[in-house]
């Protein structure tokens, strides 16, 4: 398998691995409570995870470290931290001029931590800079957009889907006896900075998260990488 992972490679590889394809995948993430059994670094290690996923079925593609920077987010649960618009626009525009500077052609911000607040950040920001960059394409979405797996888009916060795919990524990381359901008591921080949802001291599943199983997480995730890998080569394609 090639190296695909940014931070490993030495410069004569870094430029090979251009040469060879110059897609940039950049894993966005937060650290975020998500509930008792899944690490505060979810969002970013499973984006991260996925994006290497993706990178393989490419053979090619450079893949960056995970970004923690990003909006609410539940932003009065442990261990949460969340930033504002103004931030995280600008983080992404400099990294894009940065990564259109070391030779992409195409960039993919894998956004694997969600809401609205987030969601509608990272569509203004990567507008803008296709915008102002038409010889660069931005891919910019959730990783479950556009997916669906046994019907259902795997989307969701600490449930079935996110749970099942740190699992089949990160087994040692998962702690499925830890589990509550109610969580232990996760609302603790109060006038921070960006409370945008307001968010409730009773936390509820949307799903079954307890049929959470690496197999599910496996398919979600090859459905994932492969809807993805479609979208970078038909945009490498275009250039
Ligand atoms: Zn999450």
């Amino acid at each position: 398998m090639r190296k695909v992972r940014y931070e490993e490679m030495l410069p004569a590889e870094f430029l090979e691995a251009v040469e060879h394809m110059p897609a940039f995948i950049v894993p966005l993430g937060l650290l975020e409570w998500h509930a008792d059994h899944l690490p505060l670094g979810q969002d970013g290690l499973k984006a991260h995870g996925i994006c290497l996923r993706l990178a393989e079925k490419l053979d090619g593609g450079i893949v960056l470290p995970p970004v923690y920077f990003g909006r609410p987010g539940f932003s009065t649960y442990t261990g949460t931290m969340t930033f504002s618009e103004a931030l995280v626009n600008l983080m992404l525009t400099e990294l894009c001029q940065q990564l259109k500077k070391v030779g992409a052609k195409v960039i993919v911000l894998l956004v694997g931590h969600y809401g609205p607040a987030q969601e509608e950040c990272i569509a203004r920001a990567a507008k803008i800079i296709a915008r102002e960059n038409p010889d660069l394409t931005i891919i910019a979405h959730r990783e479950c957009d556009g997916v669906t797996v046994d019907g259902e888009m795997p989307c969701d916060h600490a449930g079935l889907w996110e749970t099942s795919m740190f699992m089949s990524m990160y087994p040692e990381l998962a702690h499925m006896e830890l589990l509550r359901d109610p969580p232990l008591e996760q609302k603790r921080y109060f006038n921070v900075p960006n409370d945008y949802y307001r968010e409730s001291a009773e936390w509820k599943w949307s799903n079954d998260v307890r049929a959470a199983s690496e197999e599910l997480g496996r398919r979600a995730v090859e459905a994932i990488a492969g809807h993805m890998a479609g979208e970078v080569l038909e945009a490498l394609n275009r250039q």
